[in-house]
């Protein structure tokens, strides 16, 4: 073993009589906590959907702190809908708070933007005095808050975060605060990149993926049928004498329709199966491993809902039927989705010279 010279303890004594040695040990705790921050602040960037970063987030604050109560309020966009998700002591729970807190917060973040930053933690306190006393009601806030943290992105406050106070521990220190304020100005960054992705590719009418994303899903099943021999099918569905409806009920009717129809589509089928509006009155459903001999009963199964479905204007039932053109996606090396568009666009065609309201499989 070797052998601490003299002159070594006399320069660690030193050291720590001068307030050196804590310095260094302030130091290593700092940079430990800087990586800490940056690899929780790279994980997070990594999860592709609100809940798995909410969840994340969660997760790795029980190393942290645990608050009393946590809400999470973000503005779905092209809605005014808010999601919601409520913590107290970190556990998942059915509470919610009232909408009309988040858009008086947000009318207040988006009117003095220049004052906070996305991600900061703003105590209470310092909102209180320049807000109306009735945001903070007990009305509005069941909770007791000690924090709000603005999401906010190019197109204004998307969220809002509110913390209550540490069920241990005090006050959150100037290290909490810190990693707070990263983590959240990340969450709001990933958070609108996942909110501005969803909306370039579905449609804003219905909601359904548009035809560029479509396609692109197409592709991805062309291939797996022919490196997995995996049996996907493909359907179009277009309203029939859609004209007559829109003449005979006006258009926003007839959006009523375009709108019911997508729910009604997306309802009844599984998840991994996709449903996309190829423009007007024109959808689109990918099967995924849909056996041949069920591409037929899923396509009159989904027929039959349609013609079922309930739409009411001023007491009358209306009612619409689709005419329907489908086929299974080929592993063959010539298969494009511009193939599989033409075979079932031909097929919904006979389905319409052969009366309407009924599916040609091909
Ligand atoms: P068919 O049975 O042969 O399909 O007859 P159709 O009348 O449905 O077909 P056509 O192609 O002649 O007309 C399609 C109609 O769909 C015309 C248009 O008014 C309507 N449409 C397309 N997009 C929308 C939309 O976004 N909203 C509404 N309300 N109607 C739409
Ligand atoms: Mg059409
Ligand atoms: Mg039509």
């Amino acid at each position: 073993m070797q052998k601490i010279s003299e002159d070594s303890i006399r320069q660690f004594m030193m050291m720590q009589e001068s307030g050196l040695l804590h310095s260094f040990e302030q130091l290593k705790k700092e940079n430990e906590q800087f990586q800490r921050t940056i690899k929780d602040m790279s994980a997070l960037v990594t999860c592709t959907n609100i809940d798995s970063m909410v969840k994340f987030i969660i997760s790795r604050f029980i190393d942290y702190f645990v608050p009393e109560s946590l809400v999470f309020m973000i503005k779905k966009p092209r809605s005014s809908e808010i999601i919601q998700y409520y913590y107290e002591q970190l556990k998942k729970s059915e509470e919610c708070l009232v909408e009309e807190l988040f858009y008086s917060l947000k009318d207040f973040f988006d009117a003095n933007s220049s004052y906070y930053m996305s991600g900061e933690a703003v105590p209470v306190e310092k909102l209180a005095d320049s807000m109306s006393d009735e945001v903070f009601s007990t009305k509005s806030f069941s909770i007791n808050p000690k924090y709000i943290i603005p999401l906010i992105g190019i197109g204004g406050t998307c969220g809002i975060v509110i913390f209550g106070n540490k069920i241990i521990g005090g006050h959150y220190d100037t290290a909490e605060l810190f990693y707070l304020k990263n983590m959240f100005s990340v969450f709001a960054i990933s958070l609108q990149n996942e909110m501005n992705y969803k909306t370039s590719i579905t449609d804003p009418k219905t909601g359904l993926y548009t035809y560029d994303y479509f396609v692109k899903r197409i592709q991805e099943k062309i291939a797996k049928a022919r490196r997995y021999n995996s049996t996907s099918a493909i359907l179009m569905l277009d309203i029939d004498h859609f004209k007559k409806f829109n003449d005979t009920y006006g258009h926003l009717v007839g959006d009523k329709v375009l709108v019911e129809l997508a729910k009604t589509l997306v309802d009844s089928l599984r998840e991994e199966d996709c449903v996309g509006r190829f423009g007007g009155e024109e959808f689109v459903v990918l099967l995924s491993e849909c056996k041949p001999d069920s591409i037929f009963k899923v396509s009159e199964r989904i027929r039959a809902s349609v013609e079922q479905m309930e739409i009411f204007e001023n007491g009358q039932r209306l009612k619409v039927t689709v005419s329907i053109g489908g086929s299974k996606i080929l592993p063959d090396p010539d298969e494009s989705p511009k193939s599989v568009i033409k075979r079932i666009d031909d097929a919904l065609y006979q389905s319409k010279a052969n009366g309407r309201n009924r599916s040609t499989i091909v």
